[in-house]
């Protein structure tokens, strides 16, 4: 392995391949160090029964101003500005009207209340109402936002994201997962499943411990997910221990999907949504033949993501059977088929869905993103002020800290070459 590099980056997700096409576009030589056997992380397409499915990111979330939506253009992946499924209902399923419209405005006096919850407890669960009939509804929305219980979810950060979104959701109907893995730039180095185990400063720059042997630069962007960080498997250097304190208050939440195929005659409308029971806090929401294809996306959140991440993905197929059949009706049961169930939780290189920060610890994304001695520095959707959760937010974040890494680089250069002269 190659042992000079400027910047060495840990982690080829969307933070890691927004931070090498920083690094890239400033002629700056980079080694992309990644743990898994591909690239993208969180940000996965897989093409399961003949179609590119997302089993990470699908949503170009605040899609205006969203950075993959120049790369993709750019790049000539298709975008689809569409509204998203969630926004047209399913025609004609079992589904209580009034009781929708009621458990909206429920979660929208949540929201409400959450201001005040801010300025108090910061804790989300503070805002639900004692005994309120729609409090199990509020819990399984909160969990597909954040994939923690009210309980365990800061209201000043959920606050802030809300806050910051433009309310454009956007498609690629190539898939997510494809355009970030296939946006690495080719002048950066890729060493594909090869972890980072040891992370030391050395007398000029950084040295990065794997497997493989040792790696030297001057620098280091570190990307992974805060459920890595907190952890065990990379060893940071003594000093870092505020770090991984900030990435401990921002535990990665639950967030899991199941794919399932229909029967090319089972009668679902294309691009259309439901919701399976507004009275259960594990629910799904269901994406009913996105794009057309013959398939249902069930994602779940918080405590129905836990269903699939402790009982297994037999579990999770039973469960969305039972709620697509209590909804659609019997005949359902026979035009269903699983194809796939993510399991992000259980990821060793991952460990769960997005970061969310805990009551009272809204500060912790600020902390994380500080540089250490000027040489490491903190990418990753946890970083990102609002942004956070997203694979847009990741982007900036590596970005962030690749100008950041520059300017360290550049201020060393200046400083040897006064030393010279
Ligand atoms: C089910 C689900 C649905 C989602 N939906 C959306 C959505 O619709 N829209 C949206 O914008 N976002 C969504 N997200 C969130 C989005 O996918 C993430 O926020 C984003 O992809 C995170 O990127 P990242 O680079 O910060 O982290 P990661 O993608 O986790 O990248 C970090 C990389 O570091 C690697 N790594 C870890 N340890 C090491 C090591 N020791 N050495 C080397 N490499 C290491 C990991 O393998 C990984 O590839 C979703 C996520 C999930 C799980």
């Amino acid at each position: 392995m190659a042992s000079e590099f400027d910047v060495i980056i840990v982690g080829g997700g969307a933070a890691g391949i927004g931070a090498a096409r920083r690094l890239a576009a400033h002629g700056t030589s980079a080694l992309l160090l990644e743990a898994s056997a591909r690239l993208g992380g969180r940000a996965y397409t897989q093409n399961l029964g003949g179609y590119p499915l997302d089993l990470g990111c699908e949503w170009l979330h605040s899609g205006d101003r969203n950075a993959w939506v120049d790369i993709a253009e750019a790049s000539g992946f298709p975008v689809d500005r569409s509204d998203p499924p969630w926004t047209k209902a399913h025609p004609g399923i079992v589904q209580d009207e009034e009781g929708q419209a009621a458990a909206w405005r429920a979660y929208g006096d949540w929201e409400e209340r959450l201001r005040m919850v801010a300025a108090g407890s910061d804790r989300a669960s503070d805002a639900l109402e004692p005994g309120g009939t729609w409090n199990a509804y509020v819990r399984a929305i909160a969990g597909f936002m954040s994939g923690m219980a009210p309980e365990q979810i800061s209201a000043t950060n959920y606050l802030a994201y809300d806050d910051a979104s433009t309310g454009k959701n956007w498609n690629l109907p190539l898939g997510y997962g494809t355009l970030v893995a296939a946006s690495l730039p080719s002048s950066t180095t890729l060493r594909l499943a090869t972890p980072a185990e040891r992370i030391d400063l050395t007398a000029d720059g950084v040295a990065v411990t794997t497997r493989a042997g040792t790696v030297r630069a001057r620098v280091a962007i570190i990307t992974s997910s805060t459920a890595v960080l907190a952890g065990d498997a990379i060893r940071l250097p003594a000093g870092t221990e505020p770090w991984r304190e900030a990435a401990a208050a921002l535990p990665l939440g639950r967030n899991e999907k199941v794919f399932l195929e229909i029967g090319r005659d089972a009668a679902f409308e294309p691009d259309s949504h439901a919701y399976g029971d507004l009275h259960d806090a594990r629910s799904a929401s269901y994406s009913i033949r996105p794009n057309g294809w013959p398939v249902i996306e069930a994602f779940l959140g918080g405590e129905g993501a836990r269903i699939l991440d402790e009982e297994g993905p037999a579990a999770g197929f039973a469960y969305v059977s039972a709620e697509l059949t209590a909804l659609f009706g019997s005949d359902v049961a026979s035009a269903i088929r699983p194809i796939a169930a993510t399991s992000w939780s259980r990821m060793a290189s991952i460990g769960g869905a997005y970061s969310c920060a805990l009551p009272g610890r809204s500060d912790a994304r600020a902390r994380l993103a500080l540089p250490f001695e000027d040489r490491l520095f903190f990418a990753g959707e946890a970083t990102h002020p609002q942004d956070f959760t997203t694979a847009h937010g990741a982007h900036d974040s590596g970005q962030r800290a690749a100008d950041e890494a520059l300017s360290s680089l550049s201020k060393r250069r200046r400083g040897s070459v006064r030393a010279v002269s």
